[in-house]
């Protein structure tokens, strides 16, 4: 049987009137597309197909807001509504169009980056922007707000509750169409209360719910190695402020991480001081402090407000899908090595997964089966194992040993590097290189290396 499957379109969302208000770009044509779909699985009876998303951080949020839109009975369950996820709060430009973000959530807009070495030698890096081209900056209290928010005015009903376990139906019950049971905690938005325990049969899971995935546990989706990244908010006097008004700055080093970057992000109205390790997570504060000091004179005066610290997924889990259970965002480990960007990854693959269902689900009528949630993992793979292989060799190659850092700076100040990189991070596609200037980059890298390990083995001997 064929059929055919219409997803609202993703532009011309419900906003508030200040957001609207702040929205500078051209109103976009509000539009639809088809999928057409052959399913076999049972049409539902008197109801529509029902999906929880554990978690409302960029993930869950556009999952359910996608799944809402598409005909799907929608369950968003949040432990906390006033989260404020430690991150950075770096975002791409293409997430601010993709995700029809309005601008009045976003605090800064990076236009010039500097990546310093760890001998203090600073590259700027953005030069090759053009001028409507910018790295946004958000708190992650106001994005993930804005997005459950939109989730719900598209039809999504948000619970404030603790998700603690679920039952899975049995081999054949899975096959059959038996529903998931999740247990959690509903709280009533009092202060100090202990909510109340609930259940909620779903046709669906999509665990959402972060590096620390209970979701993840339970269908038995195996561990990741992770990243400790630890950030502290300061508070800069307005005179500092004004250097970091649209300048991010990182920095390379042993001091200041071992196999990461130290990094200073602008926001509203103070600056984020952070740094992460893989492999040295007991020593975390000593390179926040090492990071604190590298930007010292800039930051003087300053004042910690807050102290944040989360892991950071290092790769995708053993296991993303299990039945009609699927893991999507840092629950799923998809955080890039070398920039540890994964706000996009988590929003587009909430999205992708949501799509998934929608279709497979023809709009809500009919059951899903596995192979519909394994069709996002299939196009996931295929659009980003490239993004994520690349920057794992840069993380290998170049955050090994100080020389190779001084070596990725080197490199960082050409401008075709400047554009690549940009245009890669900017729109999440490879950017199409220019043979000519990809020859004498490779020759210019393999210099910078070359001399970068001659310097090791200089440094070597004089610690001999
Ligand atoms: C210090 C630091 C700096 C970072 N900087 C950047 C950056 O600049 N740019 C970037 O792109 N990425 C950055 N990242 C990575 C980024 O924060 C994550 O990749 C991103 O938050 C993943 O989104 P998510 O929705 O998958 O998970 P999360 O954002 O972790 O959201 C999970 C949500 O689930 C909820 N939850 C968890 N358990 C339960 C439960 N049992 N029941 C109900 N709800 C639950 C949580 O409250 C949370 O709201 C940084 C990470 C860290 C730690």
């Amino acid at each position: 049987m064929s059929s055919s499957v219409v997803f609202k379109s993703f532009t011309g969302l419900l906003h508030s009137s200040s957001a609207q208000d702040h929205h500078l770009k051209p109103p976009r044509r509000r539009t639809t597309f088809r999928v057409s779909a052959s399913k076999t699985s049972p049409r539902l009876q008197n109801r529509n197909l029902r999906v929880a998303v554990i978690g409302g951080g960029p993930a869950g949020g556009c999952a359910a807001e996608t799944l809402a839109k598409g005909g799907i009975e929608t369950y968003l369950i949040e432990r906390k509504l006033d989260n404020c996820k430690p991150c950075g709060g770096a975002i791409p430009l293409c997430m601010v169009g993709e995700f029809d973000l309005p601008l009045d959530i976003i605090d800064r807009k990076v236009t010039k980056m500097k990546m310093i070495s760890p001998s203090n030698i600073a590259v700027d890096i953005g030069q090759t922007l053009k001028p409507h081209e910018y790295i946004g900056m958000v708190r992650r209290e106001v994005l993930d707000a804005y997005l459950r928010e939109r989730a719900a005015k598209n039809g999504a009903q948000v619970i404030n509750g603790l998700f603690m376990k679920m039952d899975i139906p049995k081999e054949g019950g899975v096959k059959g169409g038996a529903p998931y049971v999740l247990h959690y905690t509903e709280y009533d938005g009092k202060a100090g209360g202990t909510g109340v325990k609930k259940t909620l049969e779903v046709d669906a899971v999509i665990g959402a719910d972060g590096a620390n995935s209970r979701v993840a546990k339970a269908i038995g989706a195996g561990d990741y190695e992770y990243a400790i990244a630890f950030q502290e908010r300061v508070k800069i006097p307005d005179d500092k402020m004004v250097y970091y008004e649209n300048l991010a700055e990182m920095y390379v080093g042993d001091d200041v991480s071992p196999d990461f970057y130290g990094w200073v992000f602008p926001k509203c109205d103070h600056v984020a001081v952070g740094t992460g390790t893989v492999t040295h997570k007991g020593d975390i504060k000593k390179f926040q402090l090492a990071t604190r000091n590298r930007a010292r004179d800039k930051i003087l005066g300053g004042k910690i407000i807050r102290v944040e610290a989360h892991p950071i997924p290092e790769h995708p889990r053993p296991r993303r899908l299990s039945g009609r259970v699927a893991l999507v965002g840092d629950a799923a480990g998809y955080v890039t090595k070398c920039s540890g960007e994964g706000i996009y990854f988590a929003a587009k693959s909430g999205r992708m997964c949501a799509e998934a269902i929608v279709e497979g689900s023809v709009n809500g009528q009919r059951m899903v089966e596995e192979s519909d949630l394994r069709n996002y993992l299939e196009k996931w793979d295929k659009t980003y194992w490239p993004t994520y292989k690349v920057l794992d060799i840069l993380q290998k190659v170049f955050y090994r040993s100080n020389p190779a850092r001084e070596a990725f700076v080197e490199m960082c100040a050409d401008e075709y590097v400047q554009k690549m990189t940009f245009d890669s991070y900017l729109y999440k596609k490879v950017a199409p290189g220019n043979p000519l200037e990809d020859l004498k980059l490779a020759v210019n890298t393999i210099g910078s290396l070359v001399r970068a390990n001659a310097l090791r083995k200089e440094m070597e001997k004089l610690t001999v």
